[in-house]
């Protein structure tokens, strides 16, 4: 499996956790970085959209109205890939549940190094 391929399937794997037990943390606290092109979704030229309360595009069942054209920090969260570095948003359940460990095992052994922060 390609590398790149395997943060993906990462961050996929979360996927039922997210709506079921998560609810959408990510959607609902903190900053969304965006660029200008994607500030435009949440009608605005502000770079910095403010989650809390919750994300204007998150619906009644936790999922994202926009999913196809959500902002690039919206589909890599919780995973930032810089280069053979990956970076781990701790605060994220679904990674203190220990969802992603076997992910981040196999990304060590391909050569990420694997920073949480
Ligand atoms: S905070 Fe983590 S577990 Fe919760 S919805 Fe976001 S990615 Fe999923
Ligand atoms: S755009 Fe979608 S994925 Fe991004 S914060 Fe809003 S609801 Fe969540």
């Amino acid at each position: 499996m390609e590398e790149a391929s395997l943060v993906d399937t990462a961050r996929n794997s979360l996927g039922p956790f997210c709506m079921r037990a998560c609810k959408a943390q990510c959607c609902k606290r903190g900053y969304l970085p965006v660029s200008e092109k994607e500030a435009e979704l949440f009608g605005t030229t502000e770079g910095l959209i403010n989650l809390t309360p919750p994300c204007m595009h998150l619906d009644n069942n936790n999922a994202c109205s926009v999913y196809e054209k959500r902002p690039k920090a919206c589909r890599e969260f919780p995973l930032y890939e810089k280069g053979k570095t990956l970076l781990v948003a701790s605060w994220c359940p679904g990674y203190q549940e220990g969802l992603l460990d076997e992910f981040l095992k196999l990304l060590e052994g391909k050569g990420y190094q694997i920073l949480v922060i």
